[in-house]
């Protein structure tokens, strides 16, 4: 688990879930295209992917947007 600190995530405007920078490489990860969610403390599932390697589950410091489901996969 990496926790992300407050500086290095935020929501883009319009949007409902963070955008994270990737601790590894710094390119940004997540944002609404996602299918992930996030729980209240900030967790989020499932663990983050980047192309240079990075795979963990992380977690947003300061995180206080609630529970954002999963979105499902489209069919
Ligand atoms: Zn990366």
């Amino acid at each position: 688990m990496t926790i992300i600190p407050k500086e290095f995530w935020l929501i883009l405007e319009g949007e409902k879930k963070p955008t994270i920078e990737c601790p590894m490489c710094g390119c940004f990860l997540l944002s609404d295209i996602a299918p992930h969610g996030i729980r209240e403390d900030g967790s989020v599932y499932n663990s983050v992917v980047c192309d240079c390697g990075f795979h963990e589950y992380v977690k947003l410091e300061g995180w206080t947007g609630g529970h954002i489901e999963r979105t499902p996969k489209k069919k």
